[in-house]
């Protein structure tokens, strides 16, 4: 995507930010920006965008933002690029959109083992901020498949989810403090780490969650844990889903929080798999409609998670539950049987065409969704397959639907908000929400205007027109301005 025009007063934020953070620091050729307008499955291609910053310090970034707020411009915040709503994409804008790109803020400013306390600049990618944690032979137990590549500031802003949720919460739970500089360029900064501080409101949960509309966060105070010593990790057949939240329900009662996740995966979602992942093997030998993927662990190296989980498991067959299973007998097995999940969303894309569902309901009603999703998806048309997989033990299911294999791309894409509108009221009739773990960015705005309460809407709004009430921060995304 080509830069937008550069009016005078676009040109002059651009040549001071670059005074300001190096001329290495301000990128406007069109080859430049791609990397930084491309949303990844290429759904968002708003425009016009003046240029990306790389702040290198919060200083930069306060300074970026009174730059470009004074001159009319829009500021869109982006770690990783790696969220699926559009929320890091450009929106299509009457301004010029500045893209605040955090890669460059990537400090580990502190680390207290005693504490069990690491200050993260927002640019840290996810996995570095692991690494850091486990160096001091502590844990920071957010964990997601996109590790690799997001950022520590996206997963605030989303509040991710991840893999262990069933154990340690989302990013809400994990964060203790911020740093944040506002739409007017003030930093509001709260990194002490205190575990009790109720001295007013909690100002820190506007932000988490926020998807850049409320401030840029800088950096982050978290939590850390114990590292976890013992581990086992088993794949099992459930019978249907109801006997996998009955399974599950089984496991946490005997292992509490020693489950640490709990992932369901329907049969085609794992074919998905096989399909398209080069070295992917079955991971049973008998086909199953459903799978899922246990592990437990425990801080205590001696505590026999291998042998519990054995029997358990036994357990579970033996009450007609679980068909199947495999419990991971190395570390290469175990990391081959989560490759098998993480690898879904990849596989499925090369399935062609997909129409995405990140929903939560109550985990009880998991099936029931389930069953009358896939009903109703393909009552309207027989060749629609569902690739449903997700974190069970949080009812966050991904439904995901790929299009019938002779259907068009386009054909089936067309249909998006028809596809959704079915699948999102089943899910609020079964009291579940529409944006479990990604959040709303620009794809579910529509969908929070149909499905949000009034009142929480027009908080939300309020909210939004106290911190930034020229709409500098991400327009576009999560809720639609002056209404309410
Ligand atoms: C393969 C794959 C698996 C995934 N699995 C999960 C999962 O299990 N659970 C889950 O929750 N998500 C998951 N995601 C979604 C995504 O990875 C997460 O939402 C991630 O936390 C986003 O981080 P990011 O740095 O890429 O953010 P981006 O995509 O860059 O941005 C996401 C949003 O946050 C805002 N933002 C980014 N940085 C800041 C900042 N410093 N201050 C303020 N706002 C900011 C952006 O404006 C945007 O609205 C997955 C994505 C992929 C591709």
């Amino acid at each position: 995507m080509a830069a937008g025009p550069a009016t005078p007063a676009v040109a002059e934020v651009l040549a001071r930010l670059a005074d300001i953070a190096g001329r290495r620091a301000v990128l406007t050729e069109p080859a430049a920006l791609a990397p930084f307008t491309q949303e990844r499955r290429g759904l968002f291609a708003g425009r016009p965008v003046a240029g990306v910053f790389l702040p290198g310090s919060t200083a930069e970034v306060a300074a970026g933002v009174k730059l470009a707020a004074a001159a009319g411009m829009a500021i869109v915040t982006q770690g990783g690029n790696t969220g699926l709503v559009g929320g890091a994409a450009p929106a299509a804008e009457a301004r010029p959109q500045l893209i605040l790109a955090t890669r460059r803020l990537k400090r580990i400013r502190a680390l207290d083992a005693a504490a069990d306390t690491l200050i993260a600049e927002a640019g840290c990618v996810l996995a570095d901020v692991q690494a850091a944690a486990a160096a001091a032979d502590r844990l920071f137990p957010l964990s997601l498949a996109a590790e690799g590549s997001c950022q520590l500031g996206g997963n605030l802003a989303t509040n991710a989810g991840g893999l262990n949720v069933l154990r340690y919460g989302n990013a809400r739970a994990l964060t203790l403090g911020l740093e944040v500089v506002l739409a007017d360029g003030r930093i509001w900064s709260d990194l002490s780490g205190l575990r009790k501080n109720n001295a007013g409101y909690d100002l820190k949960q506007l932000f988490i969650g926020s998807e850049g509309t409320l401030g840029i966060i800088t950096a982050a105070s978290l939590r850390l844990f114990p590292p976890l010593r013992s581990r086992a990790t088993a794949w099992l057949a459930p019978v249907d889903p109801a006997a996998a939240v009955t399974a599950l329900a089984r496991l946490r009662g005997a292992l509490g929080e020693r489950v640490i996740a709990c992932e369901l995966i329907s049969r085609f979602a794992l074919d998905c798999v096989l399909r398209h992942v080069p070295a992917a093997r079955a991971p049973l030998t008998a086909e199953a409609p459903w799978h899922l993927l246990v592990e437990i662990a425990d801080t205590d190296a001696h505590y026999p998670c291998r042998e519990r989980l054995v029997e358990l498991a036994g357990a579970l067959m033996d009450a007609g539950l679980v068909s199947d299973g495999v419990i991971a007998e190395s570390e290469a097995q175990r990391q081959a049987l989560w490759r098998l999940r993480e690898a879904v969303p990849e596989a499925q894309r090369r399935e062609g065409a997909s129409i995405k569902h990140d929903v939560s309901v109550p985990v009880a009603a998991v099936p029931d969704l389930l069953a009358a999703a896939t009903s109703a998806v393909q009552a309207r048309d027989a060749g629609v397959r569902v690739c449903a997989f997700g974190h069970l033990g949080d009812g966050n299911i991904h439904l995901n639907l790929s299009r019938p294999v002779a259907m068009a791309d386009a054909d089936f894409l067309a249909q998006w908000d028809d596809y959704n509108r079915l699948v999102h009221d089943l899910v609020i009739e079964r009291g579940g929400s529409i944006a479990a773990e990604h959040g709303v960015g620009q794809l579910k705005v529509d969908a929070l205007e149909r499905y949000g309460d009034a009142v929480s809407l027009a908080l939300m709004r309020t909210l939004k027109t106290a911190l930034d009430p020229a709409g500098v921060l991400n327009p576009g995304k999560v809720v639609r301005a002056g209404r309410g």
